[in-house]
């Protein structure tokens, strides 16, 4: 064999799984990537580096650049769906927000039958990874990880973070002081991981520490199409260009899209499907690209002042249970920018105030185009496919304007709303309205969910081993049995880090 263990796709997970599978000397790791590697900050183009915008707020160099089907009877149109093309991936062009979910989440991957999953487990694990610079001393944070977190200090503020954090405590939300606090609701500062405004992918906290290892090689511009199997074990993989490396082990870490991919193009999926393709069956695995769930975000858009000075965009989070009910919440409320764009006058900057569905019920699905690598996945996001979905977005849109309305935000919009618009204000109007208005919040999962039974859709176990093949593992956001309530680059370093263990183990 070429390798010990193969890894394919270099983003949050994958930087996570080559930095500790390769701490054994005697494990030779190959780390592969179709985008390219910039092995120290200094070598990253500016809006790689730059953590206190979204590359994608302006136009991204390192993206995949693709594109949601139109939406099956619910009018959404196609979305474009931002992913990193680099070594760091998708943690290397996020938002840097830095929320880990709710205990109740993990509970819920383990009364499911995954083992290891509940709250309890996974806590020691979200603590092994961060160093929080503000609040580390608390018992369940952690201060000695390679991830630095912190929440933007009062100088640091934006004058719409400011005045955003008052209205909407005004308005009624409760004070938090750390969002990460087990049962937090309510606004407060967000955790972002950051470090003097570099955004810390897992390429700089993770990859960066292990690339001297003579047992690691991290490979660039060396896309994967397919997995080899024989008699029902990987063999090693089969780059686009036809090379073929060999492994004892394969680890697919290329993220919600790509890795079901990968894993049809090997002939791994619903064997029907693989066929009307022209791919023999491997493995007729039927959860393969299914239970697709991502967040849906909506926004209200008003023109403000424009900021004194630039400050980093994402600074502020509200959590909030939109029927008033004491459940858990199901939205964040947050205002970001302000941006320079033409949808608003000379002088003027577009401030968005963004709601975010956090428990959608719709469910989507990744397929192949064709067998060709080159072509992108057809991915039908399913938003709104569950008419459930639409409450707590249209909730949400009605509370982002009573917070907007609110002082000493309502002090800084300057003219009039500019989306949904000002003659679109009673439920029936929005909610017709709804479909032309989302758009993703960048968290696909659960394309190849960890689960116990195969035929009831599970793809890999809970260890992140694929049932059906020996020797191949999935360990990325694509495997989240359930999507968390909060942004999943956090939970996905902490898949990761809790696999890495079994792998070491072998
Ligand atoms: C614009 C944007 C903003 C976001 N903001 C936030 C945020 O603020 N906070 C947060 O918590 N989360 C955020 N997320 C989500 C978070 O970054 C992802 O959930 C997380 O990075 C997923 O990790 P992953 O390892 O599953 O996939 P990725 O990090 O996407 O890694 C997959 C890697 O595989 C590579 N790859 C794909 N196909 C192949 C192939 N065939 N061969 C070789 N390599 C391949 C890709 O190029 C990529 O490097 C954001 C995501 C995006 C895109």
């Amino acid at each position: 064999m070429d390798h010990d263990v193969v890894i394919v796709g270099a983003g949050t997970a994958g930087c996570v799984l080559a930095a500790r599978v390769s701490e054994d000397p005697a494990c030779d790791v190959l780390l592969l990537e179709a985008g390219p590697d910039y092995p120290t900050p200094e070598q990253l183009p500016l809006d790689l580096a730059d953590g206190s915008h979204l590359p994608s707020d302006r136009s991204s160099s390192h993206d995949w650049g693709l594109t949601s089907a139109a939406g099956r009877g619910t009018g959404v149109p196609p979305v474009p769906l931002p992913r990193g093309w680099v070594v760091g991936g998708s943690s290397a062009v996020n938002g840097t927000f830095a929320l880990r979910g709710y205990p109740e989440d993990y509970d819920a991957w383990a009364a499911a039958g995954n083992d290891g999953w509940g709250f309890d487990q996974v806590l020691p694990v979200f603590c092994r990874l961060e160093d929080d610079l503000d609040l580390g001393d608390r018992r369940w944070h952690g201060q000695h990880g390679p991830v630095p977190i912190r929440r933007y200090p009062a100088e640091e503020r934006s004058v719409v973070a400011c005045t955003y954090l008052e209205a909407a405590s005004r308005a009624g939300h409760p004070e938090v002081v750390d969002h990460n606090e087990p049962g937090a609701v309510g606004v407060g500062p967000l955790p972002v991981n950051t470090r003097d405004r570099l955004r810390m992918s897992a390429a700089l906290t993770h990859l960066a520490p292990a690339r001297g290892r003579p047992n690691l090689t991290v490979r660039g511009l060396a896309p994967v199409d397919r997995v080899e199997v024989d008699r029902g074990r990987v063999r090693g993989v089969r780059l686009v260009d036809g090379e073929v490396v060999g492994a004892d082990r394969v680890v697919l870490a290329a993220g919600a899209y790509a890795s079901p991919a990968v894993l049809l193009r090997s002939g791994i999926g619903p064997a029907d499907d693989l066929r009307h393709l022209g791919i023999e069956p491997v493995v007729n695995l039927p959860g393969v690209g299914r239970a697709l769930a991502d967040h849906v975000l909506a926004s209200v858009d008003v023109p403000v002042r424009p900021e004194p000075v630039a400050r980093p965009n994402y600074q502020t989070m509200t959590t909030w249970r939109s029927d008033g009910s004491d459940g858990l919440p199901d939205l964040h409320l947050f205002a970001c920018g302000p941006f320079e764009t033409n949808r608003v006058g000379d002088g003027e900057r577009l401030l968005p105030l963004v709601v975010g569905l956090l428990d959608p019920a719709s469910r989507g699905r990744v397929q192949l185009s064709s067998a060709d690598p080159t072509d992108p996945p057809r991915i039908d996001l399913g938003y709104l496919t569950e008419p459930r979905d639409a409450e707590p977005l249209l909730a949400g849109l009605h509370e982002a304007r009573r917070i907007l309305a609110t002082e000493p935000l309502r002090s800084l919009v300057t003219g009039p709303e500019i989306s949904p618009g000002p003659d679109v204000t009673d439920d029936a109007s929005l909610r017709e309205r709804l479909p032309g208005l989302v758009r993703t919040y960048h968290h696909p999962v659960g394309t190849c969910r960890m689960g116990t039974d195969p035929d009831d859709g599970a793809v890999v176990d809970p260890r992140g081993r694929l049932y059906g093949v020996d020797g191949l593992a999935v360990i990325d956001a694509s495997i989240m049995p359930s999507i968390p309530r909060a942004n999943t680059n956090l939970p996905t370093l902490m898949i990761a880090e809790h696999l890495a263990d079994g792998l070491l183990a072998g």
